[in-house]
């Protein structure tokens, strides 16, 4: 058997981190089979789908590199399909036509209720032998309904949450085409998972309720029942439901933040799935890894902490030609005019292990691009009047020198010694003048990379 997997989102909206965990674990799990991964959009919901969600979910899924071995089908292309296995179910007499009418059905529901009963059709317009049927009324259109079994319990033994059974008394005949023709949304997916010959379903738990509607579908078409795995949802730091309360879901949003891919991806890959301790590992181990048996049935719990770590990790780890063309584009999108006469990468090599995010990263290197704005304080506090004199010194020394990290150190002791100080006292009123702020990495290198000119021109204002 092949493993054949799909994702089938909803264009409703972006690519959200939930979705993006369904995707990742669809994924993974037919890459660690040498199986096929089906891209679908159920975009049949016409009011709520756009081109723009869907191009937002593409975005997403590339952003992220899942790929897909077919697809994107879309639902809406593949009316034919459904309106076919329609009326073979008619024909086979596995659905029929309803004529209740919505106030008729208004009044059967309030009925159960008052009766203490759950609401559900009563089947008035199934077909059984012996049974005598309304009389079809006029300017009714139906609906069509699907006959569900009346007795016994589906049964299936869902891959996370374990065996599950549901009583068929507690489903009634599903409505699996509208009054005008359209088929409903558990029919469009049923329809789907059987011509594309999936064979493992791995879906969030929200649809749990859906799949013995689906799997007594299955068995009317004669499909062979895929396996489920139902994954549980996903909460925000607070143990809420994610939502935009708890700032990023989208996942481009994260593109937005500064978040490498492969830093959400294996923060994703850790949302509710394990490998022992493993936390910080790469998307192929993960592909080699990756089991249904390691998903846990509970709620998965968002760390945005754990995920700043691990794209700390992973910004540590990029290649450095990569981060520098990542921080042209970041720094120019805030205005700051990215000259070449700076190395770039070499000015990513010094300050990349500081960042949790390719913001900060580009943040705290915009001085090296402009006129950094003083912190007051810092200004204060570390340039001194006392100090001055010595900084001047070391002004007249840097006019002269050869512009190597080697001979800025040497200078900066020179200052230092000469005038019977301790290195932060001109280290600290440095990094203001220059950075900004008084935290950078070794000063002379700095220095270094600023280039003389830039020194001089930013140490001028204060000690010339
Ligand atoms: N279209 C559904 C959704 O976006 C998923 C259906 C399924 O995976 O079966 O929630």
């Amino acid at each position: 058997m092949t493993v054949r997997t799909r994702f089938a989102p909803s264009p409703t909206g972006f690519l959200h981190i939930g979705g993006a965990r369904t995707a990742l674990f669809s994924w993974a799990y037919a890459r660690k089979h040498a199986g096929q991964f089906v891209l679908r959009i159920e975009d049949t919901d016409v009011a709520r789908s756009t081109p723009e969600a869907v191009q937002a979910i593409l975005d997403g899924m590339n952003w992220l590199g899942l790929d897909w071995d077919e697809g994107p089908f879309y639902q809406m292309q593949r009316m034919d399909k459904y309106t076919a296995v329609i009326n073979n179910l008619l024909d086979k007499g596995q659905a029929y036509y309803c004529y209740s009418t919505k106030d008729e059905l208004d009044v059967l529901r309030e009925q159960q209720m008052r009766e203490g009963k759950k609401p559900r059709y009563d089947g008035r317009w199934r077909p059984e032998a012996d049974k005598q049927l309304p009389a079809v009324p006029v300017g009714v259109t139906p609906v069509i309904r699907f006959k569900n079994p009346l007795s016994g319990n589906v049964v299936w033994n869902d891959l996370v949450k374990g065996q599950i059974s549901i009583a068929n008394e507690e489903l009634d005949d599903l409505i699996i085409a509208r009054a005008d023709g359209t088929p409903t949304y558990n029919f469009c997916v049923v329809v789907d998972d059987w011509e594309m010959e999936i064979t493992h379903v791995i879906r969030g738990d929200d649809h749990v309720n859906n799949t013995p509607r689906q799997i007594n579908l299955l068995q009317a078409l004669g499909a062979t029942i895929p396996q489920y795995a139902h994954l549980s949802m996903i909460l925000g730091d607070d143990g809420q439901k994610l939502s935009k309360r708890h700032g990023a879901v989208s996942v481009m949003q994260y593109d937005e933040d500064g978040y490498l891919p492969e830093a959400v991806l294996n923060y994703l890959a850790r949302l509710g799935w394990a490998h022992g301790d493993d936390e910080i590992f790469s998307t192929t181990q993960f592909c080699e890894w990756f089991d249904l048996d390691h998903i846990t049935p509970s709620a998965a719990q968002f760390n945005t902490e754990k995920l700043n770590w691990l794209n700390a990790h992973y910004i540590k780890q990029a290649d450095l030609a990569f981060l520098a063309t990542d921080m042209a584009k970041r720094l120019s999108a805030k205005g700051v005019v990215v000259a070449d006469q700076v190395d770039a990468k070499a000015v990513v090599a010094l300050y990349r292990d500081r960042a949790n995010t390719l913001n900060q990263l580009a943040d705290s290197i915009a001085y090296f691009y402009q006129h950094p704005e003083i912190d007051q304080s810092a200004l204060e506090k570390h340039v001194t009047p006392e100090i001055v004199p010595a900084l001047r010194g070391l002004f007249s020394q840097l006019e002269t020198i050869e512009w190597t990290v080697e001979n800025l150190h040497a200078a900066i002791e020179r200052a230092v010694t000469s005038n019977e100080l301790k290195f932060p006292k001109v280290a600290m009123p440095l990094r203001v003048m220059l950075t900004g702020g008084a935290q950078s990495p070794s000063i002379d290198a700095v220095m270094a990379l600023l280039g003389k000119s830039v020194v001089l021109e930013r140490m001028r204002r204060f000690v010339a």
